[in-house]
């Protein structure tokens, strides 16, 4: 029965190896530069030992940093299908279980395997899991996690150099890792895949739509531009919802359009078909139609792709959808200008409430813009960038609080004037938006800028704080 048994174990299936993997670096777009370095680690499998005759360290670990969805994992596969070797993955949240001695035994193995399958890729997602500093977590949990990590070093150090099993390792925290975890030999080498930009998009889109019937008129950009922030997850997911759109039409290609309304989809969720009576559409469009009219005063806020009120489902209102990405906003160097210039946008549907049906009406349909403006100008405050805190360093003592919510309430108080002085110049323009929404749902950017055309006027402020 003892042979037996080590027939049953030979015969015993790697767990961790993901069969067909057939991903190329043909699959994976818009990585610009960051190929080169890929290809390169594809180098030390099918010319190791160019390599190591010339005295050129293989890495044993190499870590892809970056947020979820920009094709981290899809890299790592891509590295094993060109370089034609095994792919063994697992999530390091798998390791972290409540018995003690599991995880590691876990890592263990599926080196093992990678080991015996040899030439391998060892793709672990999600490292911080696991390879969070040691010490940081305390009790119980934080020993199983420091047993499983100290085993994942081990099996680092085991394949240091030899350049027959690669791990690729992915992370959003690379800053928080151990950093014996870092260290040479283990994962030095680290590679930074950001989210996409504008032709970025445009090629990721473009790949998914290699499988996919599509019109040979698609406009690749238009949808790329109206996507900034998106990841390839969410533009490979635009591809498919735009293809059962299509299908659901009896349609047999799919068009620029099926992509742009999955692409309002991606981000805002599905049309909701409820009812409205006739003041709520327009008080709709009157919020909506105030945020676009006081947006297209300001030059790093006028570009606006389109402006809509059709329901989306789980939310009340529509939607002014502003491009974001020559807007140093998410790169923490908003300027100071542009930041005044946000919050007044944010404060142009309750300034429109105001003038449009008098205080005693106020609604609240502009609380949650309003909440942005609030914060926007703690920030402004916190950030040192009114008259008053320039430079101040220790904003953060508690007795200051009072300081700063009373001066960001100036500042919202200031930035409300500018909003409703525009409204006010700009009322015909207004009215006109206003109407057409209510009566076609949405606006694109050249219907919404041909109405700026006709009825705008423009003037663009002097700072005023
Ligand atoms: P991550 O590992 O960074 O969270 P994934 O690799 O799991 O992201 O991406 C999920 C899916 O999104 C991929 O399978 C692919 O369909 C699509 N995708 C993501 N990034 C890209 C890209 N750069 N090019 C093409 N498709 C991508």
């Amino acid at each position: 029965s003892g042979a037996r048994v080590r027939r049953a174990q030979n015969k015993r299936l790697p767990q961790y190896l993901e069969r067909g993997v057939d991903v190329k670096f043909s699959d994976v777009a818009g990585l610009g530069k960051i190929r080169l370095e890929l290809e390169e680690i594809v180098k030390f499998f099918t010319h190791g030992e160019m390599y190591r005759r010339r005295g050129v360290r293989i890495p044993g670990g190499i870590l892809l940093c970056g947020p979820p969805g920009v094709g981290k994992t899809l890299l790592a596969k891509a590295v094993a299908g060109e370089a034609g070797v095994n792919f063994f993955s697992i999530s390091a949240s798998q390791f972290v279980e409540i018995y003690v001695g599991v995880g590691a035994s876990r890592v263990r193995a599926l080196y093992q395997e990678a080991k015996e399958n040899a030439p391998s890729v060892v793709f672990i997602d999600e490292l911080d899991a696991v390879g969070r500093e040691r010490g940081l977590i305390k009790g119980s949990g934080g020993q199983e996690r420091d047993a499983t990590l100290n085993q994942l070093l081990v099996c680092l150090d085991g394949f240091e150099g030899r350049g027959n099993v690669i791990t690729i390792a992915s992370t959003n925290r690379p800053d928080i890792l151990d950093p014996a975890l870092v260290r040479p030999g283990r994962f030095d080498r680290k590679i930074f895949i950001p989210k996409p930009g504008l032709i970025g998009r445009m090629e990721i889109l473009q790949v998914h739509a290699r499988k996919k019937p599509m019109a040979e008129d698609v406009d690749y950009m238009a949808v790329a531009s109206m996507t900034d922030g998106m990841v390839g997850a969410e533009l490979a997911n635009i591809v498919e919802v735009a293809a059962i759109n299509m299908i659901r039409d009896g349609r047999t290609e799919i068009t620029t359009d099926d992509l742009l309304q999955a692409a309002q989809i991606e981000e805002r969720g599905m049309l909701d078909r409820k009812e409205r009576s006739p003041e709520t559409w327009k008080q709709v469009a009157i919020n909506e139609a105030a945020m676009a009219v006081v947006a297209v005063n300001f030059p790093d806020l006028r570009n606006i792709e389109f402006v809509t009120i059709a329901p989306r489902a789980g939310r009340e209102l529509g939607y002014v959808r502003m491009k974001m990405d020559h807007i140093k906003f998410t790169k923490g160097m908003l300027s100071r200008q542009s930041l005044l210039d946000h919050i007044t946008v944010q404060l142009a549907p309750r300034a429109a409430d105001e003038l449009w049906f008098g205080e005693g009406q106020l609604s609240t349909i502009w609380s949650e813009t309003a909440d942005n403006a609030r914060s926007a100008a703690r920030m402004f405050v916190l950030g040192g960038l009114s008259e008053k805190h320039h430079g101040l360093s220790n904003f953060w003592v508690a007795d200051r609080i009072n300081e700063i919510d009373s001066e960001a309430l100036q500042i919202v108080n200031i930035c409300y004037e500018r909003a409703k002085e525009i409204l006010q110049q700009n009322r015909k323009l207004m009215d006109a938006v206003v109407d057409e929404l209510v009566e076609k749902k949405s606006l694109t950017k050249q219907e919404f800028f041909g109405l700026v055309e006709l009825h705008g006027s423009l003037q663009p402020m002097p700072p005023s704080i």
